[in-house]
């Protein structure tokens, strides 16, 4: 990515340093639990955590507000400074979400944030919630190095914010508990895929402000392919069953991303209403 003219979000809000690191995972805990929130925290479990920790204080730990001075720091505020330039031309209206940098873990109004989760976003406070470590692990786990796959896992995220923005986010509140179980999958698996699609249409606009490099498209779709429920069942459990992803399989999440590359348009990201996806 070429971020070098790209105004930096001030909407950064930097918890590391600031202790709780670590917690209970065993490490075969981790490695799945990572390999399953690659590239997006179900919300559909974020909801659940929300309802069993709802009474943790949300205000015991504020992190600085600005925007990071270090490297890695200035990478996400960039990409976050880029998602809302993007998004205030798409969306009237649109209010900027706040992006948590943390280590180990973190309070967040869907309960406590773990590294191990991977980057989510919590629909209750409207924030993102993100552990530099899991970039690490994205280079050395799932082969899908680069900049360009990192900037994506952030756009993925304020896809979800869009969600709740346009109300979408609410027919997964309105499922959850009243619908059987492959029914509430099958109502993820479509934010999820839109999601992907709005982080393309982010990936589109991206490269009209000159921000792509050669290559960075290739890198997205690598990581996007790499994370699709079957290939994860495949590797995790050894077989595959399709009512129980919540993300899509590989190539539906290709398909989507490309298709919100490929017309920079949020309103051709409709999973919806879309026959197949
Ligand atoms: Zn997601």
């Amino acid at each position: 990515m070429e971020l070098g003219n790209q105004r930096a979000s001030g909407n950064v809000e930097d918890r590391r340093g600031m202790g709780m690191v670590g917690g209970g995972l065993g490490v075969g805990g981790i490695v799945v639990a990572v390999i399953a929130y690659f590239l997006g925290f179900d919300p559909g479990t974020a909801l659940q955590v929300g309802q069993q920790v709802s009474n943790v204080s949300q205000h015991e730990r504020s992190g600085q507000k600005g925007t990071p001075e270090d490297q890695m720091g200035q990478f996400v505020a960039k990409v976050l400074g880029s998602t809302e330039d993007v998004w205030s031309k798409l969306l009237d209206g649109y209010r900027p979400p706040t992006l948590v940098l943390y280590d180990g873990q973190t309070p967040s109004a869907c309960g406590m944030g773990q590294a191990a989760m991977g980057p989510f976003y919590c629909p209750n406070d409207q924030k993102l919630y993100v552990d530099l470590a899991f970039y690490r692990d994205l280079r050395a786990r799932f082969h899908a190095p680069g900049d360009f796959a990192q900037a994506y896992v952030i756009a993925h995220e304020v896809g979800h914010h869009v969600q709740k923005l346009t109300g979408t986010f609410r027919r997964l509140e309105t499922a959850q508990g009243r619908v059987p179980k492959a029914e509430f999958n099958r109502i993820s698996v479509r934010m999820e895929l839109q999601a992907d699609c709005y982080a393309g249409v982010w990936g589109h606009q991206a490269g009209t402000m000159n921000q792509l490099e050669p290559g960075d498209v290739e890198e997205a779709l690598t990581a996007a392919s790499a994370i699709g429920d079957d290939r994860l069942q495949q590797q995790t459990q050894g077989r595959v069953v399709p009512e129980s992803f919540t993300h899509g399989t590989s190539a539906q999440r290709v398909k989507w991303f490309r298709r919100g590359l490929d017309s920079g348009r949020p309103q051709d990201c409709d999973t919806f209403s879309a026959a197949g996806i």
